[in-house]
């Protein structure tokens, strides 16, 4: 832990940057896969599988067989939660359909703009430290909503070449029966460059850990377009003195379990709130199974003790982080004081867990400081807008004019006449 007492404003630049691999450092072997991939296809797929996975895959797609008896693979209590995060998660998404509306901007002259699906979508599910079947929620549930027309699903297979059944039941009750094994940077190469058994998209979508966000960005170069860049996981707490230290622990460390370069940051105005919650992240810690890795991501996680809120506020908003909790008892007050933040907890029962499986709002959030330009995954990630208008002759001869002297002053006469010539 690195624990810091009312830091310097001049501090906080380097405090806020994140213990993120160095780009050139992971660069040449991203590069290295996508030629492999592009090169020999499933047959790299394979031996990579091998390589980083250590998973004998002789097929990449999932088989019939193993779709087969997955029900019967899955606790009752699971599969009831499943469904109720997928209601949740349904709802709050449907709700992000919004309806056409034609606006006559000069008299004769309407425009408007319509939804479309992208039609081919990837989505990558992270399996390479937990099997992340809630994500298959978080994108399958708003990509059917949106009306995608093919969805294909990649995600590493374990040792036995198996995919976590929680996955594949997931993915069947959401309508996805393309899952093919392969993770990593090799995942993103096939769904862009296609492969025999891999479709290409025209999206990708998913959170994953360096190597995943490092190809999603290489992907661009191919023309596909992705999310956005969702790497390890960050939780920024900011707790007042009606903060519960046993809950901001147990908040700091659900995002310490995900990876070793996961972060977490403390910020407090209260010197008891914040010994008490150190304490109680040693406590909890050493009785989780995955503390090893926890404990690895709490060594560069930040401790602050802070003057004010108003104060813990401006250094989140530098910060960006993917979860801000206001463990605050006048949390409403900072609410418009958020301008950098991929989703927001408030008060002391609102858990990032909530947000992470059940509450309905999307886990797919932006990581690394990307929350001052990139939005979470949302309805809107998988349609495009498209603009329509109509114009009367009515229409074009009220806005002819402002048409023909703008396109003259630009020095573009044939758009002059392309209203000129139907005046005339
Ligand atoms: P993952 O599926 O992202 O990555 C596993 C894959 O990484 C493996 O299949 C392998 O191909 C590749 N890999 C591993 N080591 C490699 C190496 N040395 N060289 C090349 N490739 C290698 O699973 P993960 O590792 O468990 O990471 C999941 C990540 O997703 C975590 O960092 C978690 O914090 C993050 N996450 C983010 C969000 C978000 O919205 N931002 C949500 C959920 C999870």
């Amino acid at each position: 832990m690195k624990i810091y007492r009312y830091p310097e404003r001049e501090t906080w630049p380097d405090l806020v940057k994140r213990p993120v691999f160095k780009r050139e450092e992971i660069s040449g072997l991203i590069e290295e896969i996508f030629a492999a991939v592009e090169k020999d296809g499933d047959h790299a797929l394979i031996q990579l599988n091998k390589k980083f996975d250590k998973a004998v895959t002789p097929e990449i797609a999932v088989s019939e067989v193993e779709w087969q008896n997955v029900e019967n693979e899955i606790p009752e209590a699971l599969k009831k939660a499943i469904r109720q995060a997928k209601e949740n998660i349904s709802k709050f998404h449907a709700a992000q359909i919004t309806e056409t509306e034609k606006i006559e901007t000069t008299k004769g002259v309407i425009c408007w703009r319509e939804n479309r699906a992208v039609e081919k979508v990837g989505i990558y599910i992270p399996g390479g430290t937990a099997p992340l079947f809630s994500t298959v929620l978080m994108l399958a549930v708003p990509a059917n909503l949106a009306g995608c027309k093919e969805i294909i699903l990649c995600t590493p297979p374990d040792s036995n070449g198996n995919i976590n059944p929680a996955i594949l039941f997931t993915a069947k009750l959401c309508g996805i029966t393309k899952i093919f094994k392969t993770g990593g940077a090799q995942a993103i190469a096939a769904m862009t460059l296609g492969t025999v058994s891999i479709p290409k998209v025209y999206k990708i979508f998913g959170p994953g850990n360096q190597f995943v966000v490092a190809a999603k960005e290489y992907a661009q170069r191919y023309g596909v377009a992705i999310d956005m860049p969702a790497g390890p996981s960050e939780v920024l707490v900011i707790a007042d003195s009606q903060a519960v230290p046993d809950f901001c622990a147990a908040d700091l460390l659900s995002q310490a379990e995900h990876g070793s370069d996961s972060q977490v940051v403390f910020i407090t105005t209260d010197l008891k709130i914040f010994t008490e919650t150190i304490e109680a992240v040693e406590k909890q810690v050493a009785k989780l199974p995955r503390n090893e890795m926890a404990r690895q991501a709490l060594d560069h996680s930040l401790f602050i003790l802070i003057n004010s809120v108003e104060e813990a506020l401006q250094f989140s908003n530098l910060y960006a982080p993917e979860h801000l909790i206001l463990a605050l008892e006048d949390f409403e007050k900072s609410i418009p004081v958020i301008v950098n933040a991929g989703s927001v907890f408030l008060g002391n029962y609102s858990c990032e867990s909530a947000g992470d499986y059940a509450s309905g709002t999307n886990h797919t959030l932006p990581t690394n400081a990307y929350a001052k330009n990139y939005s979470g995954v949302s309805l809107d990630s998988f349609v495009k807008k498209i603009t329509f208008q109509h114009l009367s002759r009515e229409g074009l001869k009220n806005i002819g004019k402002t048409i023909e002297i703008m396109a003259e002053a630009e020095g573009l006469i044939a758009h002059k006449n392309a209203v000129s010539i139907r005046l005339k």
